[in-house]
């Protein structure tokens, strides 16, 4: 493991430009679980099928319940751990530039990190389902499931559902820093949820190096992963850290 990191942080400060895609795995020791992987809701029920946007109109108190109380409730205290903070020292070092995240938990902007894309939304703000009003769920009486706007709609996380579009901007600026970087972060995705599992993909193609910090194999990791770093992110981030640091000029 020590070679593979010293050779991630030689690869890292001689990139042009470096991008990170993160997923729920980041977050897992900040206590917030995953989706897939070992403790993820998955094991407790189908993620495809509950927090789908159809499931969502057809029965919101049923999914208020089961997936998005719960969550808020955790996201509400969560914050940010060492892997998250790593990805602020890089920017803060000049190595990497944007990290576009599948995770809703608003915690890389609570780290400090300055250019976050949010390709799934976040579950901060909800959306009213009649009149569109945006609203910051602190704001919203939560007792009462499912939580009513003023004109009588129903409030949704304004987050994407399994079934909804990514919002425009942010998939097309992922798509265009994917294909421009010379390295890819890819940090705790199971690279399964589509589009964002292609950004990977995309930055390949056009020939970037991609680096994988995930305990657990992915689809990613046998075919395109050239540094594999098999380990949870909050206890190989500060050690990527250290041996960028090393290699820059000080001060
Ligand atoms: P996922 O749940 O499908 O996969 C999590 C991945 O993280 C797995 O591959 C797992 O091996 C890895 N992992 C587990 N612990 C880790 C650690 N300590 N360090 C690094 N990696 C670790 O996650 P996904 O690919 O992001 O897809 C799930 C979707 O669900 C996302 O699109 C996201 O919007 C949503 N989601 C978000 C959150 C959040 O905001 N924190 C949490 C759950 C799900
Ligand atoms: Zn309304």
């Amino acid at each position: 493991m020590a070679d593979l990191i010293q050779r991630t942080a030689e690869l890292l400060v001689n990139a042009r430009q470096v991008v990170a895609l993160t997923g729920a795995g980041i977050s897992v020791e900040s206590g917030i679980p995953p989706f897939r992987g070992k403790g993820g809701l998955w094991e407790k029920f189908d993620p495809m099928e509950v927090a789908h946007i159809d499931a969502f109109l057809n029965d919101p108190e049923t999914v208020w319940n089961l997936l998005i109380k719960d969550m808020k409730t955790v996201l509400d205290t969560a914050r940010p751990n060492a892997g998250h903070i790593g990805l602020v020292d890089l920017e803060r070092l000049g190595v990497l530039q944007t990290v576009i995240t599948q995770n809703v938990d608003g915690l890389h902007q609570l780290a400090g990190s300055s250019d976050v894309i949010e390709f799934h939304g976040n579950f901060a703000w909800l959306r009213c389902l009649d009149c569109s009003q945006r609203i910051k769920s602190t704001e919203v009486d939560l007792t009462r499931i499912p939580p009513h706007c003023q004109c009588g709609g129903i409030f949704r996380p304004d987050c994407v559902f399994f079934g909804e579009m990514i919002p425009h901007e942010a998939l097309v600026r992922s798509q265009q820093l994917s294909a421009a970087c010379d390295v890819m972060l890819v940090i705790g995705t199971s690279a399964t949820v589509q589009p964002a599992a292609s950004m990977p993909l995309i930055a390949k193609d056009n020939g970037a190096d991609i680096i994988e910090i995930n305990p657990e194999p992915t689809p990613l990791t046998a075919r395109i992963s050239d540094l594999p770093l098999m380990s949870a992110a909050a206890r190989l981030m500060p050690r990527l850290v250290a041996a960028v640091r090393q290699r820059l000029p000080a001060g």
